[in-house]
């Protein structure tokens, strides 16, 4: 199958096992008319890790939060299309379906409790819709298995964390629930280089040996390319390019607009043709 026919195929269509979640077609509005992302179509396949490209306001957010139904707490809504979860339609599902289906969102920002300690916010990744799901000392282990750092830190209150030990705290309580999809949203916002290579480099890590589908939206294109296996570039709500990570990187318009890598010295003017090409090719 090709890369375009994969990003449309339903999973009627494709090989025998329909990707973990898929997209077909999907508008999104708030408030029932502010149209937020149109004729999106895309997909995540088992154990793959998906980059979700693009600027401000494109539309990335909107798609984890739809995906995860966390949408619907802020009055967002699939209106047209639909969303599949490992071939079941849960267009609309709320969040703690998709909870309970092992889908985990990780918002943007580093949402710690901020009062509460290293340990309990850990803790917290043991209950589920409010409850404790299981109590099992295992699954706490998971965290410190990826991220021992967060050992010497476990009695500090979560708010005077760094940035990174935030980042690294959210990852770790999401692995807790022992999630079949993770959903990060701008995992690498405001960290020092070095920091996010070595989340990524972890991010990776996780994704071979718990076999965890990962979909990351994020604007640091190079970094999120360099670890997926398959890229969505999304702008003003619509998917404009998708391809392999890697064949991806190569695409100069990637290069020139994302990855500043491009060979070719561009005035203004050129970009702003390039750009409006772009949009009808
Ligand atoms: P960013 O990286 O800035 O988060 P994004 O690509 O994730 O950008 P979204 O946050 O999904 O983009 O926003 C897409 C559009 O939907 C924007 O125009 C935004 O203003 C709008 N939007 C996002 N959340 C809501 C909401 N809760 N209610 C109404 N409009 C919203």
């Amino acid at each position: 199958m090709t890369a375009s026919e994969r990003a449309t195929s339903t999973s009627a269509e494709s090989a025998d096992e329909p990707p973990v979640v898929e997209l077909d077609n999907v508008e999104i509005v708030y408030d029932r008319h502010f149209l937020a992302v149109q004729g999106v179509s895309m997909a995540a396949e088992e154990g793959d890790i998906v980059a979700l490209l693009g600027p401000n306001g494109a539309g990335k957010s909107t798609i984890l939060k739809m995906i995860s139904g966390i949408g619907r707490t802020e009055r967002g809504e699939v209106s047209r299309g639909h969303v599949f979860y490992d071939g079941e339609d849960v267009t609309n599902n709320g969040a703690n379906e998709m909870v309970s289906r092992g889908v985990t969102h990780i918002l943007e920002g580093r949402r710690v409790f901020e009062d509460l300690t290293v340990e309990e916010n850990l803790r917290c990744g043991l209950y589920r819709g409010g409850r404790r799901f299981r109590f099992d000392e295992d699954d706490y282990e998971i965290a410190f298995e990826y991220f021992p750092q967060l050992k010497d830190i476990l009695n500090l209150k979560a708010g005077y964390a760094s940035g990174g030990q935030q980042q690294m705290l959210v990852i770790a309580r999401a692995l807790i629930h022992r999630p079949r999809l993770l959903l990060l949203d701008e995992p690498s916002l405001g960290l020092a280089p070095k920091l996010v290579q070595d989340i990524f480099e972890t991010l990776v890590e996780i994704n071979r040996e718990e076999d965890i589908t990962m979909i990351i939206a994020d604007q640091n294109a190079k970094r999120t390319l360099n670890i997926a296996d398959y890229g969505y570039v999304m702008e003003n709500g619509q998917i404009e390019l998708n391809d392999p990570a890697d064949v991806l990187a190569e695409r100069e318009e990637i290069k020139e607009f994302y990855l500043g890598t491009s060979s070719e010295t561009s005035r203004y003017t050129d970009i702003r043709h390039y750009k409006i090409r772009k949009r009808w090719t």
